[in-house]
């Protein structure tokens, strides 16, 4: 039975649910009556069920989808307001004893240069990382408890809080590894880990099972319930997300809203973060062969329909994605984007020859980070290095009773522009410095609070006239 509150995988993901839901939704997507109530809930920026989000999906009346993207860059406006927090991805090891019939790391592939950094390398990666001006760093790994055990996870990530090169430092590591065990997860929050990340891949069981043949990952239960045992472990801050493309689009969002009210209701905190990658391109991976691609128009359907369905929830989006689609999303949803990624294992120091690749996928923009920042900028956002929330201690639901008080626009507002400062003072190109310089100008004066205008513009003249830095709120 589908119970929400259940610790059992097939219980809070449900399929005869998924499946009465997506019939509902079927059979109400001309219902204007029913998708104008949706709406007029969703105005109230708390949310939607999983149901009534599938409408909305489902909706096949263009002057309500016209409302419904409104909707959703509204309250992407009131809450993110026109900040976008930048990170980068950083690929520590290439082993995976797993079978994952979509990623090229799967253990039978023979033509993948198979890569480990040790913790000179890291210090290596991570000094390249800091001379772009990344902040925030999302540590990605196979499974393979030989090459990639736990110690070596939490190694690397002391390592990387460890160097400090110039005014560079990564001040908050997020990590995507294979679920684990509480234990584990445990270790994780006392390395001082940001997010724990793990996609689902696909809520759908049956093809999940087929998807991930052989490994450890094919236990579907073990697999769904990683964000509980994450949870118990201590972790405040989980992301969410499953790869579009792998089964029907309608069943993995509802799965996905599904599994985020499963936490609401067990922990009173929803996913910090939720992704949405579709499946690209990738060494021994055509995408020909996966049948349920998305199409554009869905795809910032679908973003819409998740940032009005979890207003709170911050929503990812990688170099997966092409410049005009990132484009098309950050209006509709997008809080957090990856720039300047390298997706193969020591990539930031030295490109890869041909021959040699170990990526996880093709780069659609593979734009530097300084050309993401500059046209962050050019659009009229401002790009984000802020990291403060997870180093004040904001996690869990102590981030989200702030988030829903709306009080962080006091916080988030002058962090964004004075890890701006930092990134034009120490990073930047003269012409990204000029129009920063001239964006941060302007912004700093919509600080509501004239208190914190005034400390933010004094914190904003000592990092440019000096080498202070990580100032926050
Ligand atoms: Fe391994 Fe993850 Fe790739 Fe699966 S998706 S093969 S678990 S790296
Ligand atoms: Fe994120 Fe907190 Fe910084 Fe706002 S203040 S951008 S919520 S880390």
């Amino acid at each position: 039975m589908y119970n929400p509150l259940s610790k059992k995988a097939e219980e809070f993901i449900h399929h005869e649910e998924i499946m009465d839901t997506l019939a509902y939704a079927e059979k109400n997507k001309s219902n204007a009556a029913l998708i104008d109530e949706i709406l007029n809930k969703a105005r109230e920026r708390k949310g939607l069920t999983h149901r009534e989000a599938a409408v909305l999906l489902d909706c096949d009346i263009e002057e309500k989808n016209q409302e419904m993207y409104a909707l959703a860059e509204q309250i992407k406006k009131d809450f993110y307001g026109n900040r976008i927090v930048i990170f980068a991805p950083l690929y520590l090891s290439n082993y995976c004893i797993n079978g994952c019939t979509y990623c090229p790391y799967h253990r039978k592939n023979k033509t993948i240069a198979r890569k480990k950094l040790s913790q000179k390398d890291i210090e290596r990666e991570v000094i390249a990382l800091q001379d772009m001006g990344h902040k925030r760093l999302a540590i990605e790994s196979g499974e393979d408890p030989k090459n990639n055990p736990i110690e070596y996870i939490l190694e690397s990530i002391d390592t990387i809080y460890g160097i400090k090169h110039k005014n560079g430092a990564i001040r908050r590591v997020n990590v995507n590894i294979a679920a684990t065990t509480v234990e584990n997860y445990r270790k994780l929050r006392d390395a001082g880990i940001g997010t724990y990340i793990l996609f689902q891949e696909t809520y759908h069981k049956e093809s999940y099972l087929q998807l991930h043949p052989t490994g450890p990952k094919h236990d579907y239960d073990y697999h769904t319930e990683a964000m509980d045992r994450a949870m118990a472990g201590g972790i405040d801050d989980v992301g969410l997300g499953v790869l579009f493309g792998l089964d029907k689009y309608r069943y993995e969002f509802t799965g996905l809203l599904m599994h985020a009210e499963h936490l609401e209701a067990v922990f009173g905190v929803g996913p910090h973060t939720i992704s949405v990658p579709r499946l690209c391109p990738a060494d021994d991976i055509d995408v020909a062969d996966f049948k349920n691609s998305l199409d554009d128009d869905i795809f910032a359907k679908v973003v819409a329909c998740i940032r009005i369905a979890v207003p709170y929830t911050g929503m990812i989006v990688s170099t997966r994605e092409s410049q005009k689609s990132r484009e098309r999303v950050l209006h509709l949803g997008i809080s957090q984007i990856s720039g300047g990624s390298r997706t193969s294992v020591g990539g930031y120091c030295e490109p890869e020859p041909a021959y040699e690749n170990s990526a996880q996928f093709d780069i659609s923009d593979t734009r530097t980070l300084d050309e993401v920042i500059r046209w962050l900028m050019e659009m009229d956002y401002i790009p984000s290095f802020c990291t403060a929330c997870y180093r004040e201690g904001r996690t869990g639901d102590r981030f989200m009773s702030l988030c829903k008080s709306g009080k962080i626009l006091n916080c988030c507002h002058p962090n964004a522009l004075m890890t701006l400062q930092e990134y034009l003072s120490d990073y930047a190109s003269e012409e990204t410095k000029r129009l920063g310089e001239a964006l941060i100008a302007k912004e700093v004066e919509h600080i509501p609070s004239a208190k914190i205008k005034e400390i933010a513009k004094r914190n904003l003249q000592a990092i440019a006239e000096g080498n202070q830095r990580d100032f926050r709120f």
